[in-house]
């Protein structure tokens, strides 16, 4: 018996180790490429996705919206800068959700830039492990943070870059409290997604959110969750399957994300 109980604490500290738990893994509908291509039609429900995570970040059928999911409760950041919780039975095209846990927590994290705050965070990524997936929340003060939001867009659909060069909306908000919900993605991601981080904003009242473009932090806390498990879910449909999503869309991405 006493051996038996030995395994099993050996076990539960390699799995500590590994931060792996079942369910700790990061879900993904469709791909950024597909999204990009102007597969805008929903995948998934929004009911579906808290099936598989609590927190992340996407978008809804025709790109209405960014996606900030935080808590379990989903937001849409509109094109008007207005914020509203999304009912379970929108779909989603695009998005990447976890359940989180803060497998690790840094606090006093001051940024002047968004490049600043991405390279702390990579220079966390890189003492845990550069080829894991990460879901990461930053709270706290933003003494300045400058995000996005899109249009709604209508059949026949334009590729994502086409229809941000007119459908994009920017707004800037100034000493304002709340949560950026970023996704690291490795290297190997770039076919699949983006590699590095990419962040969505939701204020603390919940009023206020979008695809952030650039932000400075003021003493934030910063909390990562490890992820070794991915799965991701494809459309069965005509418009998913004529599409060749193996082209390199590296500039185009680029473009969308505001790097
Ligand atoms: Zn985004």
């Amino acid at each position: 018996m006493k051996k038996f109980l030995a395994v099993v604490v050996v076990m539960l500290s390699s799995c500590a180790a590994f931060a792996f738990t079942e369910g700790d893994g990061l879900f993904q509908t469709a791909l950024l490429q597909s999204l990009m291509q102007g597969e805008y039609d929903g995948v998934v429900t929004v009911g579906e996705l808290k099936r598989y995570g609590d927190t992340g970040i996407g978008t809804f059928q025709d790109v209405n919206g960014e996606m900030i999911m935080l808590g379990g409760t989903v937001y849409r950041a509109l094109w008007d800068g207005s914020v509203e919780v999304v009912s379970d039975d929108e779909t989603v095209p695009f998005a990447n959700v976890a359940f989180f846990d803060a497998d690790i927590t840094r606090g006093g994290v001051s940024a002047a830039s968004i490049s600043e705050l991405k390279d702390t965070m990579t220079a966390i990524v890189r003492e845990h492990g550069r080829n894991q997936f990460y879901m990461a929340r930053v709270r706290g003060l933003m003494p300045m943070i400058h995000f996005r939001s899109e249009l709604a867009q209508k059949k026949p659909y334009k590729p994502l870059n086409e229809a941000l060069k007119t459908d994009q909306r920017e707004f800037t908000c100034r000493d304002i409290r709340g949560t950026i919900v970023a996704l690291y993605c490795p290297d190997y991601m770039s076919g699949l997604n983006t590699a590095g981080w990419h962040l969505h904003f939701i204020s603390e009242d919940g009023t206020k959110g979008g695809h952030v473009l650039e932000v400075e932090t003021s003493d934030c806390v910063v909390e990562m969750d490890i992820m070794s498990d991915f799965r991701m879910i494809v459309p069965n449909r005509e418009s998913f399957d004529g599409k060749k999503l193996s082209v390199n869309m590296q500039e185009e991405i680029l473009q969308v994300e505001g790097k």
